[in-house]
């Protein structure tokens, strides 16, 4: 089956999140493979964003995915990496719809709770940085 990687963001680690979230998850039938409470350090936050470095927007994104704990999570099940996006909403959270992470939990464009591995190809990568001994 497919897999993703998913980061549920500092703001998730600070407002308790993180339960509630990896049970929706689960409860869809998704399973954990792997798992890592990470302290992001800007290194690992630029090559994880690599495609958004030179963005406007990027540096308080850095500062924030180093703020605090963020928990590493490697995800597998059928058309896992779909399921998720659909599950977190759309990226700006003020627009994400009733029923999904971000829609029911974040009111911020930054501060969206989660990530979810964008496309086969982004999922490789991502989890050739996170988790390589899965890689
Ligand atoms: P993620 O990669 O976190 O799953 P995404 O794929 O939905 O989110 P991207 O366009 O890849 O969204 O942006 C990555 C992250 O950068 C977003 O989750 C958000 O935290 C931040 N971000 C994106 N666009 C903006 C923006 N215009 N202003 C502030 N932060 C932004």
């Amino acid at each position: 089956p497919q897999r993703s990687f998913v980061l549920l963001k500092p703001d998730a680690v600070r407002r308790g999140l993180v339960g509630a979230i990896l049970s929706r998850f689960e409860s869809r039938g998704l399973k954990i493979v792997a798992m890592d409470l990470r302290y992001v350090d800007g290194d690992l936050a630029d090559q994880h964003y690599a495609e958004h470095v030179e963005r406007d927007f990027y540096p308080p994104l850095r500062t924030f995915v180093t703020s605090g704990p963020s928990v590493a999570v490697l995800l597998e099940g059928d058309q896992v990496i779909e399921v998720v996006r659909t599950m977190n909403g759309a990226t700006d959270a003020r627009k994400a719809a009733p029923g999904t992470i971000r829609g029911d939990w974040a009111l911020s464009n930054r501060e969206n709770l989660v990530h979810g591995s964008d496309s086969a190809e982004s999922a490789a990568r991502e989890i050739a940085l996170w988790f390589p001994d899965f890689a």
